[in-house]
């Protein structure tokens, strides 16, 4: 049993001074109140709130980081990127892909993160049919001491209708009775306290429409959640349309009837009509505005998750950035810049700040369906703990110290997280400094 009472703690709503958190020996929160037995001494000039839940990431592709930026040949695309990605791939073996994915959680971690949805499709170890690296990114999570959802990726096809292309054969997941075995096998070395799995088909592209309905079905019996890339690229509505004669959100919309725990990640292209039947059916629209903004990806239409913060969640993706900080704020100002208009992610109160928050915390944990995201009682605990004598929230007053952190400040606020209770000091106080 521990307590922790910040000076100010985010509650669901504000932030509230004078909160005592009580953590049970199992790292759930047991209590939370303003006089508890066992109380812990005041943590003065700091803020408690939820840690964020990272719902979309590609850990390796943290080995891409200050790669494919320049453009001597002319302007790059996603498809340009994703060679450079098929290159990083390539040189990957068992110890470098297993360096760069906890370093990439370790990173997480240090800014604020301490849950993430890993959709994870390289497998296998050069030339091999082994799913090695599955595990390897268990151990990673573990090691970095992150709260996990192994997204585990089926990708059988190179495009639709198309074999596999070489740089893709460590992605392959053979037919869906291997998939399933194999996530038999990795259930069985899972920590059941910070780590769970989830049913992904990679993309329209990457698997056939009657598997992604097999896969779909499957997870529902098995009560997995199921995200799933879906129009990120106009390429790819085209290819589906030409292919299937439906874009793929309308296709799938039709053959999946999607619910709560299915996940649409990106979902740039999607128009509004199909955008507001996902939503009505209980699904989540997982954006990632940095490596949209990175890749060149575009701009998704919320205007209908606007009152939907719940629905909503955010993922670092390619990793060319990590932070929870940027990826909020820019869900907002993306929106801005296209719509000429401020406030756009406001809630019934006006705030915008709050929503941004709610989906970078329970919008995530609902998506990768784990118990966090919330300072309530029974959720795990897992908190990040800001440093409020930060340069960055000089002159800020405590009402409006949300939108503060939000719109002006980064991970440098983060002094320590939690996960599961368990505590890692990422940096001296700046006091102390
Ligand atoms: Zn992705």
């Amino acid at each position: 049993m521990q307590s922790v009472r910040a000076e100010w703690t985010w509650t669901g709503e504000r932030f509230e001074r004078d909160v005592t958190v009580e953590i049970a020996a199992d790292g759930r929160i047991s209590a939370i109140g303003e006089k508890l037995a066992g109380e812990a001494g005041e943590l003065r000039n700091a803020a408690l709130i939820p840690g964020f839940v990272n719902a979309h990431s590609h850990a390796f592709q943290r080995g891409l980081r200050g790669r494919g930026e320049r453009f001597p040949a002319g302007s790059g695309s996603f498809w340009s990127w994703r060679e450079a990605m098929y290159e990083l791939v390539a040189e990957l073996d068992a110890d470098s892909f297993r360096l760069w994915t906890e370093r990439c959680f370790r990173e997480m971690r240090a800014s604020g993160i301490t849950s993430v949805g890993e959709f994870h499709y390289l497998h296998h170890s050069p030339g091999g049919d082994d799913f090695a690296f599955d595990r390897i990114v268990l151990e990673a999570a573990a090691a970095a001491g992150i709260r996990i959802a192994l997204l585990n990726v089926f990708y059988q096809t190179g495009g639709f209708d198309k074999p596999l292309e070489p740089a893709q054969l460590r992605f392959r997941t053979g037919d869906p009775d291997s998939y399933w075995k194999q996530m038999e096998q990795l259930a069985r070395h899972l920590d059941s306290d910070r780590q769970s799995l989830g049913v992904v088909a990679h993309s329209i592209r990457a698997v056939p429409l009657e598997q992604i309905i097999e896969l779909h079905d499957e997870s529902l019996h098995r009560h997995l959640v199921f995200h799933m890339h879906l129009e990120e690229q106009r390429r790819e509505i085209d290819e589906c349309v030409a292919h299937y004669g439906k874009p793929p959100s309308e296709l799938l919309l039709d053959a999946l009837q999607p619910g709560s725990s299915f996940t649409a990640v990106h979902a740039t292209h999607t128009d509004a009509r199909s955008m507001r039947r996902l939503l009505a059916a209980g699904a989540h629209i997982c954006v990632t505005p940095t490596t949209e903004a990175n890749l060149g990806d575009g701009i998704p239409q919320v205007e209908h998750l606007r009152m939907l913060p719940r629905q909503t969640a955010l993922g670092s993706d390619s990793n060319a950035r990590i932070s929870p900080f940027e990826e909020m704020r820019w869900l907002e100002y993306a929106q801005r810049l296209v719509s000429e208009t401020r406030g756009v992610f406001r809630d019934a109160g006006g705030e915008v700040a709050r929503s941004l928050l709610a989906s970078a915390t329970i919008g995530g944990a609902r998506s990768l369906d784990i118990d966090a995201g919330e300072i309530s009682v029974g959720r795990w605990a897992d908190f990040a703990l800001l440093d409020l004598t930060h340069p960055a929230l000089e002159g800020v007053s405590s009402d409006s110290l949300l939108d503060a952190i939000v719109f002006g400040a980064s991970e440098e606020l983060v002094l320590a997280t939690a996960v599961g209770g368990r505590w890692v000091e990422h940096r001296t106080p700046w006091q102390r400094g």
